[in-house]
């Protein structure tokens, strides 16, 4: 007799974005195998309320208070459906007790303190926003360990890595490449950077995202964060987390051994290929999109990266070897640097002017507690605020 089907049952946080949306996709493909108990969004709810009913889904969250009265009052929900407010509406979905895995992937450091409740409540996490990681990577990574949950990285070269390292001795592996596209000024003269404009940078050559990972794809940052990111999650040293840019998006990580053979993961560069494999971890089913085709030319082709053209990726590596809060210090810093580029105020160029002022100005200290981590990030907020 064949095995029953369970199903897993999931909160997506983050309902509205890219992400949100490809984890909509992967779960209307796998209706056998995959159902929505909660959502939740920051503030769109008339987006949110079309995904409720499509979904069915009983449990809605809205970050902002004024967005879920209104959601309340809408009437644009099914009768029973119940509302969760707030940061603390995020939690009391993230801790639902219909739920099986929590995909964490709200913009910044919001869903920090939804995915340790999460976790506190014994679900499995399936991680999209590498910032949480950045931020409180040793929390997150010891929660984890104590609830024994499993932790599955979303990020499409993080969860390459996952698929490659599995069932490997930790010792063996030598190092880890992340590939990076380059994002949209991989291909310009440095001249010319000096006059990139929002437009400009908005435009990602492979993937697409929200503005803010866009333009830290054009200047590496992205990557630098997810070199932080895989340091924590795989518990490596920093020699040991590399970049190689990949214009082509197809190979997601290399995986190196000691005896120097290396194991490669490729798929298109579409995110429903490592959000299906994080939600029906570990069973595999066809995707939702074509696999690659082989009938036709395929070129892969890989370039060092020039850390002098990409000097975010720079100050990425120097966080991780100085840790404690360097690296929460660099992503805040990156955060308030890219907002003021968005809306014009300061020139491409700056960004990692901003930074670098920032880390050298506040103490890299390693936080005791996530109030002390979130006091660092404000801190590194407030100061690259003032010094833009
Ligand atoms: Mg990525």
């Amino acid at each position: 007799m064949s095995k029953p089907i369970t199903k897993k049952r999931v909160v997506l946080l983050g309902a509205t974005g890219s992400i949100g949306e490809n984890t909509l996709r992967v779960i209307a493909a796998h209706p056998d195998r995959l159902e929505l108990a909660g959502i939740a969004a920051r503030s769109g709810w008339e987006k949110l309320a079309d995904i409720a009913r499509e979904h069915r889904v009983p449990h809605v969250g809205l970050f902002d208070p004024a967005a879920c009265a209104a959601a309340k009052a809408s009437g644009r929900f099914a009768p029973g459906t119940t509302f969760h407010s707030g940061l603390p509406g995020l939690i009391e979905l993230a801790r639902l007790p219909a739920a099986d895995t929590v995909m964490v992937a709200v913009i910044g450091t919001t869903g920090l303190e939804p995915a340790l409740a999460a976790i506190a409540a014994g679900k499995d996490l399936a991680l999209a926003s590498k910032e949480i990681l950045v931020l409180a990577g040793k929390f997150i990574m010891a929660a984890a360990k104590k609830h024994r949950v499993k932790l599955l990285p979303v990020d499409s070269e993080h969860n390459a890595v996952f698929q490659c390292i599995e069932g490997h001795p930790q010792a063996g592996v030598r190092r880890v490449v992340l590939t990076a596209s380059g994002g949209a000024f991989r291909d310009w003269p440095v001249e010319r950077l000096a006059h990139v404009t929002p437009a400009d940078a908005v435009k990602h050559p492979n993937w697409a995202m929200g503005p803010k990972i866009t333009v830290d794809s054009a200047t590496l940052a992205n990557k630098g964060l997810e070199l932080i990111e895989a340091q924590c999650l795989f518990n490596l040293r920093p020699d040991q987390c590399q970049a190689v840019l990949h214009p082509q998006s197809i190979v997601h990580c290399l995986v190196e051994f000691n005896d120097g053979a290396m194991l490669a993961q490729l798929c298109p560069p579409s995110m429903t290929f490592p959000i299906q494999h994080a939600l029906l971890y570990p069973e595999r089913a066809p995707g939702v999109e074509a696999p690659l085709d082989f009938t036709r030319l395929l070129s892969l082709e890989f370039r060092p990266v020039d850390e002098d053209r990409f000097p975010m990726l720079r100050l990425a590596r120097q966080t991780m070897v100085t840790g404690g809060s360097a690296p929460a210090i660099y992503n805040a810093a990156n955060e308030v640097a890219v907002a003021a580029f968005l809306a014009g105020r300061i020139p491409f160029l700056a960004i990692p002017q901003v930074v670098d002022k920032t880390l050298q100005h506040l103490d890299p200290r390693e936080p005791s507690d996530l109030a002390e981590v979130l006091a660092i990030d404000a801190a590194a907020r407030r100061y690259a605020t003032s010094h833009l």
